[in-house]
C-alpha cells in the first residue's frame, strides 16, 4: 500500500483558460481508477494546513492576503497565477495533504505517499505567489519534518522542468534540508545555476543541475543519477520528499526536456534506492507541474506503479 491523496477538492481551484487547470487532475484520477492503482493505495482523510505549519515557510500577512484576494472573487494574484474564490481553501487543503502525508509516513503508518494536489507549490516564496503556485507545499512538508517531527535531515528532490526557486529560497541557509533540482536552463524562472549552492550553515545543501533544451534522455538520467548520489551521501536523509513535476515530458506544452513515461520509472527507482539506503524507505511525493492533460495520467501512473512495485517486492 501507499498513501494516496487524490480528491475532488483540488478541482475547485478554478483557473479558467490556463495550463494549470482542473482537468489535469480529473484525468489523472480517472486513470488511477481505471488501472486499479487506486485500490492498491489507502486514502487518508486530512485537515487544512494549520497557520503554524504554513508560517514556517510563508509570512502570515501574505497568507491572509491570499485569503482576502480569493474572498473578493480572485483574478490574477501575480502575472502567471490565477486565483478563484475557493483557491485559498484549496491551497490550504493541498498543503494540508502534504503535511498529513509527512506526519503519517514519519509515524510509520506507511513508507510511501503520493499527493496529487493543486495548486502546485515549488515557485511560491515567503511573501508571494509565483508561477501558478500559492503555498509551497513541499517546503511546508520539509519544515514540518525538521521542526515539528524533529527529523535531523530531509532531502527534497525536485525533477519538475522548472527550477524550484521558492523551495531553494526557503532552505538556502538551512543545514537540515537538502535541495536538489534538475531543470531546464535557461528557462523560467531564471534561477538554478550550478553555482547556487546555499549560504551560511546551508552552504552546500543546495545542488542545482541546469540542463539545456535538447539534452538527451540518457544524459538527463546520467546527470540526475550522479547528482542524487552526491546529495544522498551529503545529506543522508531520514525522509525524502519529491517535487514531482511531469512537465519534462517530451509532449509537454510548457516545458519538455524530452523525457518519456519510462524515464519517470527510472527516476522513481533512483529516489526509492536513496530512501531505502538512508530513510527506511520513507518517501513523500508531491505533484508539481505537467500540463499535457492527455499525457499526465500515464506519467503519474508510471511513477505510482514504480512506488507500489517496490513495496510489493519487499
Ligand atoms: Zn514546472
Amino acid at each position: 500500500m501507499a498513501l494516496l491523496y487524490d480528491d475532488p477538492i483540488f478541482l475547485k481551484h478554478d483557473t479558467g483558460p490556463h495550463p494549470e487547470c482542473a482537468a489535469r487532475l480529473g484525468e489523472v484520477s480517472a486513470r488511477l481508477a481505471e488501472t486499479g492503482l487506486v485500490e492498491r493505495c489507502s486514502r487518508p482523510q486530512w485537515d487544512l494546513v494549520e497557520r503554524e505549519a504554513l508560517g514556517r515557510v510563508h509570512n502570515l500577512a501574505y497568507v491572509d492576503s491570499v485569503q482576502r484576494f480569493a474572498a473578493q472573487g480572485g483574478g490574477y494574484i501575480e502575472s502567471d497565477t490565477a486565483v478563484s474564490s475557493e483557491s485559498h481553501y484549496v491551497a490550504r487543503s493541498a498543503a494540508g495533504a502534504v503535511v498529513d502525508a509527512t506526519r503519517r509516513v514519519v509515524a510509520g503508518e506507511d513508507t510511501q505517499a503520493l499527493c496529487l494536489v493543486r495548486p502546485p507549490g515549488h515557485h511560491a516564496v515567503q511573501a508571494s505567489a509565483m508561477g501558478f503556485c500559492l503555498f509551497n507545499n513541499v517546503a511546508v512538508a520539509a519544515s514540518t519534518a525538521t521542526r515539528e517531527l524533529e527529523l535531523d535531515r530531509v532531502l527534497i528532490v525536485d525533477w519538475d522542468v522548472h527550477h524550484g526557486n521558492g523551495t531553494q529560497a526557503t532552505f538556502w541557509e538551512d543545514e537540515q534540508v537538502g535541495f536538489l533540482s534538475v531543470h531546464r536552463s535557461p528557462f523560467y524562472p531564471g534561477t538554478g545555476d550550478a553555482d547556487e549552492t546555499g549560504a551560511g550553515k546551508g552552504l552546500g545543501t543546495t545542488h542545482n543541475v541546469p540542463l539545456a533544451f535538447g539534452t538527451s534522455r540518457a544524459q538527463y538520467v546520467d546527470q540526475f543519477t550522479k547528482a542524487l548520489e552526491q546529495m544522498a551521501e551529503k545529506i543522508r536523509p531520514l525522509l525524502v520528499l519529491v517535487s514531482a513535476g511531469f512537465d519534462t515530458h517530451v509532449l509537454d506544452p510548457v516545458g519538455s526536456l524530452g523525457l518519456e513515461d519510462e524515464d519517470y520509472v527510472t527516476l522513481t527507482d533512483l529516489v526509492l534506492d536513496v530512501a531505502e539506503q538512508h530513510a527506511n524507505g520513507r518517501v513523500v511525493s508531491v505533484l508539481e507541474g505537467g500540463y499535457n492533460v492527455e499525457i499526465l495520467p500515464g506519467s503519474v501512473a508510471a511513477h505510482l506503479t514504480a512506488m507500489l512495485e517496490r513495496q510489493s517486492s519487499q
